[in-house]
This record gives structure tokens, C-alpha cells and sequence, in this order.
């Protein structure tokens, strides 16, 4: 977990080649549906270009079925649960799966600091949704919707601190697995 911007990507791509394990982007996953024009994709479309969440709903009907398929892998979920209702929603699919979370990491970095990187980012990704303005917008849905897991996962979370160079911030990773 961790706010747009914090690194959560990046970290957990390396982390997934280290482990062996599957990494889940809901972000990369939408974004396929947007270029294969399924009706996930378009639905997600419109949402995510003004910096808004894709409906619960989508989210969670996307990922069971992702999730079914995958059984019995290690995963590391990067984007998502991004709400309450996606992390209530989460414990039921793997309660049926009979499966669990093992970790919860949430990266964190100030937010000018953020903003800062997206903007930087925003040169060379070619996303719709990296304009200053849509940045702004989606650091303020992260606080008003997806800053309350940290209080769900209290019992389980680790602060990572995501400043520094990627490097560093990985050591930080390692250093607590
Ligand atoms: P970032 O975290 O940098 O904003 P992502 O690639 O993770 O980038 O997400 C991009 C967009 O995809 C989000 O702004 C949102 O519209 C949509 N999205 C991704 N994951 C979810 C999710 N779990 N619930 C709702 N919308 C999501």
C-alpha cells in the first residue's frame, strides 16, 4: 500500500522477481482492459483519466476472478484493496479460497514530496491521468479513501519509509522480510 507516487510499483516488481512471486497491478491490469476495449475497460476509462477510483464493484468482480485463477500462488497486490469496502470484499474472496494475507507494507512519503515525482514522472509515462491537476485529484482521494486501510490493517501493517533512492527504500523492504 502506499499513496500515488510512493513507489509501490517499482518495489513491488523487484520484490516479485526476488520471490518468485506474481505481481498483481490493478493499475497495469485496467489499463490493459482500456487497450483491449473489453467492458471493464470501459467502464474503467472515464474514472481513472479524471484521477478518480473505478467503482468497487468492477474492482472486485475483476480481481475474484483473477484470484480464482491464480489459487494456490504467491501474490504480491499492488493498488489494491484501495478502499474499505475492496479490503472487506478481499477477506471474502480469500475466505472462500481459503487462502490469506500473509504481509501488509505501506510505503510512505510527504506528499509535496510525491507530487513532486509524479510530475517528474509525468514527462515520459504518457498517462492520461498524469496531469498536474489529475495528480492533485488522486492524492486526495488516496487520504479521503484509501488512508483509512491503514487503521484496517493496524494489526498487520508495516511502515516502510519510501524516501531515498529505490535502492534504499528495497534494503528497507529486505531488511524487514
Ligand atoms: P497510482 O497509484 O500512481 O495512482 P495506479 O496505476 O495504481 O497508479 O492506478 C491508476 C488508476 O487506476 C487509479 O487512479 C484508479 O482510477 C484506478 N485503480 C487502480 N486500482 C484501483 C482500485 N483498487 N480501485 C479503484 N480504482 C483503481
Amino acid at each position: 500500500m502506499g499513496p500515488p507516487g510512493a513507489g509501490k510499483g517499482t518495489q513491488a516488481k523487484i520484490l516479485a522477481e526476488k520471490y518468485s512471486l506474481i505481481h498483481l497491478s490493478t493499475g497495469d491490469i485496467l489499463r490493459g482492459e482500456i487497450s483491449k476495449k473489453t467492458d471493464t475497460g470501459q467502464e474503467a476509462q472515464s474514472y481513472m483519466d479524471a484521477g478518480n477510483l473505478v467503482p468497487d464493484n468492477v474492482l472486485l468482480s475483476m480481481m475474484e476472478s483473477t484470484l480464482i485463477e491464480l489459487q494456490n500462488s504467491g501474490i504480491i497486490l499492488d493498488g489494491f484493496p484501495r478502499t474499505i469496502p475492496q479490503a472487506k470484499g478481499l477477506n471474502d474472496i480469500f475466505e472462500k479460497l481459503n487462502s490469506k494475507i500473509n504481509h501488509v507494507l505501506n510505503i510512505h512519503v510527504e506528499e509535496s514530496k510525491l507530487i513532486k515525482r509524479l510530475i517528474e514522472r509525468a514527462q515520459n509515462s504518457g498517462r492520461k491521468d498524469d496531469t498536474e491537476e489529475v495528480i492533485i485529484k488522486r492524492q486526495k482521494v488516496y487520504t479521503e479513501l484509501t488512508a483509512p486501510l491503514i487503521n484496517f490493517y493496524k494489526n498487520e501493517i508495516i511502515q516502510i519509509d519510501g524516501d531515498g533512492t529505490i535502492d534504499q527504500v528495497t534494503q528497507r523492504i529486505l531488511e524487514y522480510i
